[in-house]
C-alpha cells in the first residue's frame, strides 16, 4: 500500500524524470504492485539528488528500495531483508546475472524494463512465502553450529518422517550454497558442497 500518499506528488516528479520509456513502464509497474500490496507501506524520497522509493513492512523496518535513475531502477535488498534469510544472493543472480553486493552488504539489481520488474517481484514473493519451523534451530535466519543458515520452509514435505524441507544457506567463505534439509537435520546441517554434508534434497 501507499503510506497515507506520503509524498504523492513525488510519483509523477520521479515517472517524468525517467528518460526511457522502458524504465517508465517498469517504474508504474514496479508503483502499482507496491500499492497493491497489504505487507508493504510504500512511499517516494528525495533527499539531495537521490530519488527512490521505498518498502517498509509492518514494523517500520526497510526491507527494499530503489533509485530512479534517468535509464534504470536500481533496486536494493537493504539490511533487514539481506538478514532476513527468506533471500540469497545464488539464488538472485540466477534471475539477475549482474546482481551485486555494496559496500555495507546490500544487494542490488538493475531494473531496465517490465519483465524484469516482474521477474524480480516473483523472486521477492517467493521468499517471503516462506515461514519458520516451531523449533529454535529452525526459525528463518538461525545460523547453525557449522554457519549454516534456515531459511524457512514453504511447507512441502521433506524425505524424512513427518519432516518439512527446509533452504539452507552456506555463509561460509566464497560458498554460499543454497539447498534444502530436513527440518530434523537444520540445527547440525553441512553444507553439501564444501563440508561433505549430505546431498540436498528439493525445498
Ligand atoms: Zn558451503
Amino acid at each position: 500500500m501507499l503510506l497515507n500518499a506520503k509524498n504523492a506528488a513525488l510519483l509523477p516528479e520521479h515517472l517524468h524524470y525517467i528518460a526511457d520509456a522502458d524504465v517508465q513502464d517498469a517504474f508504474v509497474y514496479m508503483v502499482g504492485l507496491a500499492a497493491s500490496d497489504p505487507r508493504f507501506q510504500c512511499y517516494g524520497e528525495l533527499k539531495g539528488a537521490i530519488r527512490d522509493f521505498r518498502f517498509l513492512d509492518g514494523d517500520g523496518q526497510q526491507l527494499f528500495s530503489f533509485i530512479v535513475n534517468r535509464e534504470s531502477l536500481l533496486f536494493y535488498f537493504r539490511a533487514p531483508a539481506v538478514s532476513s534469510g527468506r533471500f540469497a544472493l545464488n539464488d538472485l543472480r540466477v534471475l539477475f546475472p549482474t546482481a551485486s553486493v555494496n559496500n555495507i552488504g546490500e544487494w542490488t539489481v538493475r531494473i531496465k524494463m517490465i519483465a524484469e520488474a516482474k521477474a524480480l517481484w516473483s523472486y521477492l514473493n517467493a521468499g517471503v512465502g516462506f515461514a519458520s519451523g516451531d523449533g529454535s534451530t529452525t526459525q528463518i535466519g538461525h545460523v547453525n553450529r557449522n554457519n549454516q543458515r534456515c531459511g524457512g520452509h514453504r511447507g512441502h514435505a521433506g524425505n524424512d518422517h513427518l519432516q518439512k524441507a527446509y533452504r539452507m544457506e552456506c555463509l561460509q567463505p566464497s560458498c554460499g550454497n543454497v539447498y534444502g534439509a530436513n527440518g530434523s537435520d537444520v540445527f547440525q546441517r553441512k553444507c553439501p558442497r564444501c563440508q561433505g554434508g549430505e546431498p540436498g534434497i528439493e525445498f
